[in-house]
């Protein structure tokens, strides 16, 4: 399946979802049937689906599909990769930035990949810390290399539009397995993505 521009739109779900759209308008008080509303609805529809597509999709064969047998044994890293995903708690989004790392033992991966199994995990319903380390465990699940680590830098906007208002905080979390549990390693790496 290649998603990410296109979707298509399930037509039973639209409708449902639709319906329920229309059901948030009308309860917040507004008048669901004036013109800028009517196809705001169907809209919102399309755009749940589109940001929850990542459960019809697997990670591991995303990888699988572009792993390479090579020698290389040095780490590779892939910072400052573009995150937007929804917190299941107020389903509103959170954003930022991933840096991931990986020290190959015998396989390495295309490099575009990495940034699409962020976006399966990412298009789900989520927390920071479960996206963390499901992007690091098909990483190492798939590619079995001696160490991951995995970086998310995000703003959660159900921080900064409501509740505390904290609209400069940045929530960082990490995840490592193998060779970056090494604080050798790791400091290498932490190093190399703050520069
Ligand atoms: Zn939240």
């Amino acid at each position: 399946m290649s998603f990410s521009q296109q979707l298509n739109y399930d037509e039973a779900t639209t409708e449902k979802l639709s319906g329920n759209f229309q059901d948030i308008i009308a309860g917040v008080g507004e008048d669901a049937t004036r013109e800028g509303l009517l196809k705001t609805p169907e809209r919102a529809a399309k755009a749940m689906q589109f940001l929850t597509q990542g459960y019809d999709q697997d990670a591991e064969a995303i990888l699988k599909s572009a792993m390479f047998a090579e020698d290389y044994s040095e780490m590779v890293i892939v910072k400052d990769i573009e995150l937007y995903s929804l917190c299941e708690h107020h389903l509103l989004p959170f954003f930022g930035k991933v840096h991931v790392a990986y020290i190959p033992d015998g396989y390495i991966v295309g490099l575009s990949k990495i940034p699409r199994v962020i976006d399966v995990f990412a298009r789900r319903f989520q927390v920071q810390e479960r996206l963390t380390d499901e992007v690091l465990q098909a990483i190492q699940k798939t590619l079995n290399p001696l160490g991951v680590a995995v970086v998310i830098e995000a703003r959660h906007m159900c921080m900064m539009m409501r509740g505390v208002q904290k609209q400069t905080s940045v929530t960082t979390t990490s995840a490592f397995t193998g060779a970056f549990k090494a604080e050798r390693t790791r400091n290498e790496f932490l190093k190399l993505i703050t520069n």
